[in-house]
């Protein structure tokens, strides 16, 4: 039998040890750290071999395909050495892709957005009645969907991680929402490293293929000086008509898809703000491809609910608004949060930085921020960056006190907005528990 070893054993890499067992491989897992009891349990149940809390080189090395968890750096030492033995490494996509048969894939990359763009695609297609399947780094692997429950259309959210070793995977429809800097820690702080493995999403793609991308993203239309497109390009912008593709005339937004013409007001989009117009446009010209009716997804983008953590609206208390935006880990997101306000803002900011660049923000946060509340251990680079745009910064420690700070320096009609722009390690377990103690210390209030 031929012998399979997985990297890693979260979600990703226990899905595929599952997937790889039932296509008849000898299946063996390996994970430095310490596996989750349900996930052990799942290996057991299935029978698969697995070590954890250390690495068994001879094991490792004694395997014809290597699947790589995303959360496994290229650097590492077990990685080096099966690349000298020449061992093929892939990732869990690729695997799943070489077994999902004549399904189709709808695989969503970018910077940002990827989960809301991702959810609101699966929505409309669950609404319209397709067999299909919300999977990747959303949180449900797609090697094991394939294995233990296969649809019709796979609707993935996919990492730059899980591309960088990919080798014939080929997404029937690949959107790229956005390319701004990120996980250069990964790429050899190499810029153009992290855009090439975002790029990889389309290499495959042949002229059955759609590939739809953001115009107004000047990092993204430069690639293409650089590169052929061989699937069918469906580009989306705000700034100029386009004659295939979408785009926003005053309050409409536009698809022109083939023969299709689509025209919806914005304000009928449950997602509000601007990023959230661009990742409605590329869902909605996705779902036009895959040949949905225009009333159908008309009715499903207006009646989506938006994701926890994402902009969420939490609660009015006195006349103060309260949004929860914690998934904003980097400065991008920050913008596009602060972009989308049309009131006074008190914005809480801070955690642990990524290298941010603040002078991005300078300008939103003097034309709309009344006050910051920096939620971090280490506020001081934040407090350089703004003392001279806002007139109040002060600090907190905890969810509960950045709540109570920000809620005494509002006013009625304000809101206080919870974007951090930083990972949230310093003082809370992840980005969900800093939404979730935030939500909780509002409704406290
Ligand atoms: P991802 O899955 O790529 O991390 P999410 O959909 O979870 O993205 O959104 C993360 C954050 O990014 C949100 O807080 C939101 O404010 C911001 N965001 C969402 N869509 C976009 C976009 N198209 N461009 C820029 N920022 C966005």
């Amino acid at each position: 039998m031929k012998r399979l070893v997985v990297l890693g054993g979260g979600e990703s890499g226990v899905g595929a040890s599952i997937l790889a067992k039932q296509q008849g491989w000898d299946v063996f897992l390996s994970d430095g750290a310490v596996l989750k009891d349900n996930y052990q349990q799942e290996l057991l149940q299935y029978q698969i071999q697995f070590e954890h809390k250390g690495h068994t080189l001879e094991k490792i090395l004694d395997s014809e395909l290597i699947v790589k968890s995303p959360g496994i750096p290229e650097t590492s030492p077990i990685v080096q050495a099966a690349r000298k033995k020449g061992i093929q490494i892939i990732s869990e996509i690729e695997l799943a892709f070489r077994y999902k048969g004549n399904s189709k894939v709808a695989a969503i990359t970018g910077s940002n957005g990827k989960s809301t763009t991702t959810s609101l695609l699966y929505h409309i297609c669950k609404s319209a009645g397709i067999n299909c399947a919300l999977v990747g780094n959303i949180g449900y692997s797609f090697a094991k969907q394939v294995a233990e429950n296969p649809v019709e259309w796979y609707i993935a959210e996919i990492s730059s991680f899980q591309l960088d070793d990919i080798d014939t995977f080929r997404p029937d429809i690949a959107i790229l929402l956005n390319i701004t800097e990120d996980h250069l820690d990964r790429y050899n702080y190499q810029f153009q490293n992290y855009i090439n493995s975002k790029f990889k999403i389309i290499q495959n793609q042949t002229s059955s293929d759609y590939f739809i991308y953001c115009l107004d993203d000047e990092v993204i239309t430069k690639q293409f000086e650089i590169l052929t497109i061989h699937s069918n390009p469906l580009p989306f912008s705000m700034k100029q008509e386009l004659k295939k593709g979408g785009y926003m005339k005053g309050d409409q937004m536009m698809l022109r898809i083939q023969e299709e013409r689509v025209s919806m007001s914005i304000y009928d989009f449950a997602l509000k703000g601007k990023h959230n117009g661009y990742n409605t446009m590329a869902a909605g010209i996705a779902a036009t491809t895959m040949g949905i009716r225009k009333e159908k997804i008309r009715d499903a983008v207006t009646n989506f609910h938006s994701l926890e953590h994402r902009m969420e609206f939490v609660a009015m208390v006195r006349g103060v608004e309260f949004i929860n935006d914690s998934k904003a880990t980097n400065v991008n997101s920050t913008w596009f949060a602060l972009e989308s306000m049309n009131k006074p803002t008190i914005l809480i900011l801070g955690g642990v930085d990524k290298g941010n660049d603040y002078s991005l923000l300078e300008e939103l946060v003097s034309e709309k921020v009344k006050a910051i509340v920096c939620l971090g251990t280490d506020n001081q680079k934040i407090i350089d960056a703004f003392k001279d745009k806002v007139k109040v910064i002060v600090e907190a420690d905890n969810a509960k006190k950045a709540v109570n700070q920000a809620f005494k320096l509002a006013q009625k009609d304000d809101v206080v907005l919870l974007s951090p722009a930083c990972a949230s390690f310093d003082l809370f377990k992840n980005y969900e528990d800093r939404g979730q103690q935030f939500k909780d210390a509002v409704k406290e209030l």
